[in-house]
């Protein structure tokens, strides 16, 4: 008799729908324990990229087959008289964080969604899978062959225990479960912040689609940038005409300074640490930022500022942890939890498609936890340095962008050279 093995993953997002499908698919009956209390997400209406280990994923996974994905060719940087001063092949595959949600979700429990109205059945004698919501971990302790997790129930406020062979902290960059197994690591702000919004194309004059429309577009200004591509709707939308044009402005707001607490503070008067949720910015906040940008964008970018009807503001941080791998192996970070990158490489859902199937191979035998993790910490960290490269060459940190070629350079000879401090091993 073979007996199946509990897995439990912390953090219903990207991460943990992909660890968990890919777990239950592998013979773990998995339980994915999901802080917001809501059965359908809401994203944030923003684009993100997938790149080829979320496709690779997807191929090996994916029972849905729907189309997620908006292919773009080309990048290209245009100036303040819409001229395009530089173009550059570039192919990626743009998408919804709520369309890519609800694909994983059918997948996981086959919930079904308006993306993915009929889910294919479970694959039969599959183990269990269960997604609960409202459930936010709060402590775990290892307990000699297993881990006891304590979370609370948002709803009533009772506190639950689950004990699992493996957990999965799959929580984000200010993950619970890394605070209690690293306590030191902390979360740096970058010294800019993100403005997001998005303009359904049918709202946008053909003149600007024409520019927009195609290709990923890049504004840069000075301290500042757009980032402009299309997406599909959360619902799945994905027809020309239909879609949304999704901007994102990085612009500079030093630590400390007046103007970026006047940002960071809503309609209440709390101010915010992470993102001002759209329907909380205050009007007159927006009002100034959008003036500021109409006057110096050119009038196919102004133009979105001025139609957009919600936008929202996030403060950029960055972390990576020294170490992946917990309490004898049966604890492991993942996804934004394990490194948080600045946004530039658009490339933090791929990093947790890669943990997922390094993580595979060692359930079939393949490698061991001690080369998951060297092979997690080596991605995540390269990825970190190649993201703030990019991210100061855009924002046009000239000393700051020496700095992060040098560190990247440190980095990439002492992973090669095994020298690197958060090459750990386990216990
Ligand atoms: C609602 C939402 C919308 C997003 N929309 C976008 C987007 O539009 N564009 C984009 O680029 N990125 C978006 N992201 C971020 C993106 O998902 C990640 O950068 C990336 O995909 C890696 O995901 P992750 O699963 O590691 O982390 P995250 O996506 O941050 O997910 C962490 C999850 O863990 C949950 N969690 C945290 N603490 C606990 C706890 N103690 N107990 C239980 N659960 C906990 C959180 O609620 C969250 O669902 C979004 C994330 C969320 C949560």
């Amino acid at each position: 008799m073979t007996i199946t093995k509990n897995a439990v993953v912390v953090g219903g997002s990207l991460a943990g729908l992909m660890h968990g499908i890919m777990l239950r698919d592998n013979g773990y009956s998995v339980t994915i324990l999901e802080q917001e209390p809501s059965t359908h997400r809401q994203g944030l209406d923003a684009g993100i990229r997938v790149g080829p280990d979320f496709i690779q994923f997807m191929k090996q996974y994916d029972r849905v087959k729907r189309e997620y994905g908006i292919m773009a060719t080309h990048a290209h940087v245009l100036d303040k008289n819409e001229t395009i001063k530089f173009k550059v092949p570039w192919n990626a595959a743009l998408t919804s964080w709520g369309l890519v949600w609800s694909i994983l979700r059918a997948n996981f429990d086959g919930q079904s969604s308006e993306a993915v109205p009929n889910p294919p059945p479970l694959p039969k004698d599959a183990p269990e899978a269960r997604y609960r919501s409202g459930a936010r971990v709060t402590d775990v302790q290892e307990l000699n062959e297993v881990i006891r997790i304590q979370f609370e129930d948002i709803l009533n406020g009772e506190t639950q225990v689950v004990e699992a062979d493996i957990v999965i902290a799959a929580d984000g960059s200010m993950s619970s479960v890394r605070k209690i197994v690293c306590p030191s690591i902390s979360c740096e702000y970058a010294g800019y912040v993100t403005w997001r919004g998005t303009v359904p194309e049918y709202y946008v004059d053909k003149e600007a689609h024409g520019i927009l429309g195609k290709n990923l577009t890049i504004h840069r200004m000075h301290c500042s940038h757009f980032v402009i591509y299309v997406i599909p709707t959360d619902e799945g939308q994905i027809t020309p005409g239909k879609r949304l044009i999704n901007w994102v402005w990085y612009h500079e707001l030093p630590a400390g300074s007046a103007d970026l607490k006047e940002t960071m503070t809503d309609i209440h008067g709390k101010v915010h640490q992470g993102t001002v949720p759209r329907e909380l910015i205050r009007p007159e906040v927006w009002a100034k930022q959008k003036a500021l940008g109409i006057s110096k964008t050119p009038a196919c970018i102004a133009q979105l500022l001025e139609r957009t009807k919600s936008p929202f503001v996030t403060k950029i941080y960055e972390n990576t942890s020294p170490r992946a791998v917990f309490m004898h192996g049966k604890l492991v970070l993942v996804g934004d939890a394990l490194v948080k990158t600045r946004p530039h490489s658009a490339l933090s859902t791929n990093q947790a498609a890669y943990d997922c199937l390094a993580l595979e191979s060692v359930l079939k035998g393949r490698a061991s936890m001690n080369q998951w993790e060297s092979k997690v910490l080596g991605y995540g960290h390269r990825l970190f340095l190649w993201s703030r490269i990019l991210g100061n060459f855009q924002q046009g940190y000239k000393l700051a962008l020496l700095w992060s070629i040098w560190k990247y350079v440190v980095g990439f000879v002492g992973l090669k050279l095994g020298l690197l401090p958060w090459r750990s091993k386990m216990e």
